[in-house]
């Protein structure tokens, strides 16, 4: 399969919850230490040998911390229900931001409570 070229890769360091399945997805490019994932720092030479597992780490975050940006851009992903933006909205914006009901394992998290 064709990846799209990553032209650029973040993370940010506020939304990340350390769960580390970015790190299981791609151990070359992200690392955790202290509790904070970071970028290895010799991430750059894995942008394009390793494009489809970093994809995945993104898609896997359920914070949306990996910022990744391609060449052609991809369309939006829909927002995360963690986003810390959401606090507060009602369930309506909710749906709208993330686009219909968020994965099973959050929804399923939070209703057990
Ligand atoms: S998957 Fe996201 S929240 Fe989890 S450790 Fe990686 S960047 Fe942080």
């Amino acid at each position: 399969m064709n990846s799209p070229r990553i032209v650029r890769l973040s993370v940010d360091s506020r939304a990340c919850l350390a769960h580390e399945l970015c790190v299981k997805a791609c151990p070359q490019v992200f690392s955790l230490a202290e509790g904070v994932v970071s970028l290895n720092p010799n991430f750059q030479q894995y942008l394009e040998t390793h494009a489809e597992q970093i994809l995945n780490a993104e898609g896997l975050c359920p914070t949306r911390a990996i910022v990744v940006e391609t060449e052609p851009p991809r369309p939006q992903p829909p927002a995360s229900p963690l986003d810390p933006t959401l606090k507060g909205k009602s369930i309506a914006e909710l749906l709208r931001a993330t686009r219909g009901l968020p994965p099973m394992p959050l929804w399923w998290k939070f209703w057990r409570r």
